[in-house]
């Protein structure tokens, strides 16, 4: 058996192929904002001065989730006869519905043959969601982000505003004209486990007025330059949409070779002195909450697992922790004829070398360098 790891683009992976079909999706090549772009205010900039993509990221995980919602809303079409998968536009922005659940009182304006086979209580919209188990904590607390409230509040206001767009396929939806949402809905999935959770909420025309006036400002700039970048950037600990974004380059043109992209929001002593202000200010908070995580854990230690108020109690680890047996180890390899290796034993070595008081002989170890701390404390008092 021969066993090989495919990075992207790599000779025989099947990426290669899926990206290609990606690429060619009209999603990928649209020009007019959509409203699934509006996730930060800079990146909806470039979309509306199409400015050529400057980066190809990584969209293997956007794809899987490709895949997994168009077989969802391909089987909540046939087996529940729902409506997918809708266009909607107007001038400034453009998107696809997920869903919309058409109440009585609007399906009996579509031809009989069109007509939900189960009309909802009231007009929702509904937006499907493939999320990572890595987030779903998150999800399940927090709901929709900001960005993904935005997006479908923008899908609520294009239906009441213009209706369907009038484009093959959904004619007969088009000649309805300009429809009222009630309620909008996100039904997010686990892509790991499968799990399904569902957040709804009124339609508030107000929401969608903010919505569309964050769309105005991205509009009314010259240049994408002008607006905010809405992420903290490249390469943090914690990923942003920054890693993914296909302008990540131009964005975060600037810094110096080697050094993080986030340098360049730093120009003067001033902006020195502005983020090391905010920087002793956050750790202090990390230090307090980590201080009262600590006892909270100590309170909690003897509480059996099970759901209390809003949160579920779970216990991991615990069990007996596994080490090599090299002895026996070395007597399997006897035993199969192997060579045992007889290189000396470092760390064995340096700990007898300092017991015996003998000094540790050191060399700079090539390429190799030590991890950059930061260390920030009180100036002293200039008089
Ligand atoms: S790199 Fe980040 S901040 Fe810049 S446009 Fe993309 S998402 Fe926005």
């Amino acid at each position: 058996m021969t066993a090989t790891t495919l990075t992207p683009g790599a000779p025989g992976s099947i990426w290669t192929a899926a990206t290609a079909v990606d690429e060619r999706r009209p999603r990928s090549r649209q020009t007019q904002l959509g409203a699934s772009d509006t996730v930060c205010q800079r990146r909806a900039g470039y979309v509306v001065h199409q400015v050529p993509r400057t980066d190809t990221p990584d969209t293997r995980a956007a794809i899987l989730g490709t895949y997994i919602h168009a077989g969802l809303l391909e089987s909540a079409r046939t087996e529940f006869g729902w409506l997918v998968e809708r266009s909607v536009r107007d001038d400034q922005i453009r998107g696809h519905i997920d869903v919309v659940q058409l109440d009585e009182a609007t399906a009996a304006r579509l031809p009989k043959r069109h007509r939900p086979v189960e009309p909802a209580q009231v007009l929702t919209v509904e937006d499907v969601k493939t999320k990572s188990l890595r987030v779903w904590d998150r999800v399940l607390r927090y709901g929709p982000t900001a960005a993904e409230m935005r997006q479908v509040l923008l899908y609520a206001d294009l239906l009441r505003t213009v209706g369907f767009a009038d484009v093959a396929g959904q004619r007969y939806l088009h000649r309805i004209g300009p429809i009222e949402v009630k309620r909008i809905r996100f039904r997010f999935i686990c892509r790991d486990t499968g799990e399904e959770h569902v957040d709804e909420i009124d339609f508030d025309p107000w929401l969608a007025d903010e919505a569309r006036w964050w769309v105005d400002r991205v509009m009314e700039a010259d240049s994408p330059e002008e607006l905010t970048r809405d992420h903290d950037g490249p390469g943090l600990e914690t990923k942003t949409l920054c890693d993914y974004c296909p302008w990540v380059s131009k964005c975060w043109a600037g810094a110096a070779p080697g050094v993080p992209a986030q340098t360049i929001l730093v120009h003067d002593d001033k902006d020195r002195e502005a983020a090391l202000e905010e920087y002793v200010k956050a750790r202090e908070r990390a230090s307090a909450a980590k201080k009262r995580q600590g006892v909270l854990r100590a309170m909690l230690a003897a509480s059996p697992e099970g759901v209390y108020g809003a949160n579920r109690l779970a216990w991991k680890g615990g069990n007996a922790v596994e080490e090599t047996d090299v002895q026996a180890l070395i007597d399997k390899f006897e035993n199969a004829d192997l060579p045992v290796p007889m290189a000396p034993d470092v760390d064995a070595m340096v700990t007898t070398a300092r017991l015996g008081g003998v000094a540790v002989p050191l060399r700079k170890a090539a390429g190799q360098k030590t991890s950059r701390t930061i260390s920030v404390t009180r100036a002293p008092k200039v008089a």
